[in-house]
């Protein structure tokens, strides 16, 4: 695909596939490939960590011919027709002359390389990224060659099933947004509370089945009170993050394999090579970012021997508001904002939600009544309404939604008044009409809306279409657009 790509004319290929594909296996293939036709290649990673671990990669694929762009390493060799470097080196120093650019993690709106690309629109660059839905990613690559989907390697045996629960809820209300994300020091706020930590350990002891696991914390901070809490339960516990030693790295890896570390809880190590047998994932730290949250459950779908699954213990509501990692899915890059005067049609997209099992707190694919996990099967309500494959209770229906739920939403809808210029007046009918009451205690924080709101609103606009809502009565006209 990726040969058929090149040769129709592309020069800014991304290769999407997940992790556990088989990436470097299939870098290698193409560095042959240019090696073969007597093209140097320009191998990049994002972080000087990664450079020795490439390197030791790419020699056990049999490429010899490898130099390293970095001051001072053994490995440097400018005559070698492969080069390794960073992205942070390469802003250093001048780019290396060759013939095709291997952009690893292309996800990472690296300004070096887009600056590179600017200037050499005739180099060929191949991004790969298990997650290139980037905003604006499209506005520097020009195709994308999705290889294989993280729901087809589970079919196919490649890559491990997982079945998710949802043991607590934060409140996440109080939490702002920066750059498309929870703000970081918030949402370490309303994570790092005594209850919920006890909640997270004493949910793994329950159901976490003993297994080697990777729990995913805020900071640095909210990873100590984890780590402390399940010290404090006689679990051994490591700690990881970015800037851990390789070394380090290593030995925590042999502990965790050998079951004498049986938690490691980490910040942000996604990219750093974590290649162990995780079976159980605890997601303590909550995101917006479907990038963020499909690295993050994609370092437990490795397979290994004797692995059925991966447990999922999703503190985070993450899975509620993203949907399974499987059903996130994006055709195209992100062209970016649309030119000036002209805004960009907010994504819609029907992403069908898991619904939490109120016995087990499994989630369940959306539809699926009956608890495949406990077999508990809720009594079916008449107030409740289906829209598009997701449940929402209509007005007049007792609702159970709590606070955060409700700030999500009306933060939401607060962000399509921005967007579109609909009143706040649409937004208080939109939200009176959702939950049957007005958002008054609420904060007035417009936030990018989650998939819940998304699909009301774009429901609600299904429905004015075929003129039979609500909204000709309250006047509704910002529907029709
Ligand atoms: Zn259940």
């Amino acid at each position: 695909m990726l040969r058929q790509s090149l040769a129709s004319g592309h020069k800014r290929p991304m290769l999407q596939a997940p992790t556990g594909f088989g990436k470097t296996l299939t870098a290698a293939a193409v560095i042959q490939m240019a090696l073969d036709k007597g093209n140097r290649v320009c191998f990049t990673v994002p972080a000087i960590s990664l450079i020795d671990q490439t390197l030791d990669e790419f020699r056990a694929e049999g490429i010899t011919d490898i130099g390293v762009i970095q001051a001072d390493h053994p490995a440097v060799d400018w005559m070698a027709r492969v080069q390794i470097a960073s992205v942070q080196t390469l802003a250093r120093r001048a780019l290396p002359d060759t013939d095709m650019v291997l952009v690893d993690e292309a996800h990472q709106a690296f300004k070096v390389i887009f600056n590179w690309m600017a200037d050499r629109p005739k180099l060929p660059f191949v991004g790969l990224s298990a997650t290139p839905w980037t905003k604006g990613l499209g506005k520097h690559y020009d195709d994308l060659i999705i290889a294989a989907t993280t729901r087809d390697l589970i079919a196919r045996g490649f890559l491990s099933p997982f079945r998710a629960f949802a043991p607590s809820h934060p409140d996440l209300s109080g939490v702002g947004t920066v750059a498309g994300d929870y703000d970081e020091g918030q949402a370490a706020e309303a994570m790092d509370k005594p209850q919920l930590t006890a909640d997270i350990v004493t949910t793994w002891l329950k159901s976490g089945e003993n297994r080697p696991t990777l729990c995913f914390a805020v900071n640095r901070a909210h990873a100590r009170s984890l780590e402390d809490e399940f010290r404090a339960a006689g679990v051994t516990t490591a700690y990881i993050d970015a800037n851990t030693e390789r070394d380090d790295r290593t030995k925590i890896g042999r502990a965790f394999a050998t079951g004498l570390v049986k938690v490691v809880v980490n910040v942000g190590v996604l990219t750093t090579g974590i290649d162990w047998d995780v079976r159980c994932i605890i997601l303590a730290r909550p995101t917006k970012s479907e990038i963020l949250y499909t690295q993050i459950i994609g370092r437990g779908l490795r397979t290994a021997d004797g692995k059925e699954d991966c447990i999922i213990l999703d503190h985070s509501d993450t899975t509620q508001t993203l949907g399974y990692v499987t059903d996130i899915k994006h055709e195209k890059l992100d062209a970016g904002r649309m030119a000036k005067g002209r805004k960009a049609e907010p994504k819609v997209r029907a992403v069908k939600l898991p619904k939490e099992c109120t016995s087990c707190t499994y989630l369940k694919p959306a539809g699926v009544h009956v608890c495949p996990e406990c077999g508990f099967a809720p009594a079916r309500r008449e107030d409740v309404a289906t829209v598009d494959g997701e449940l929402f209770q209509v007005q007049g229906g007792k609702t159970k939604d709590d606070r955060a739920t409700k700030q999500r939403f009306w933060s939401g809808l607060l962000w399509y008044c921005d967007e579109r210029g609909y009143s706040e007046g649409w937004a208080s009918h939109k939200f009176k009409e959702r939950f049957g009451m007005w958002p008054r205690s609420l904060r007035a924080v417009p936030a990018t809306p989650d998939v819940h709101c998304r699909n009301y609103v774009r429901a609600s606009q299904i429905r004015y279409a075929k003129g039979r809502g609500k909204e000709q009565k309250t006047g509704g006209a910002p529907d029709a657009a």
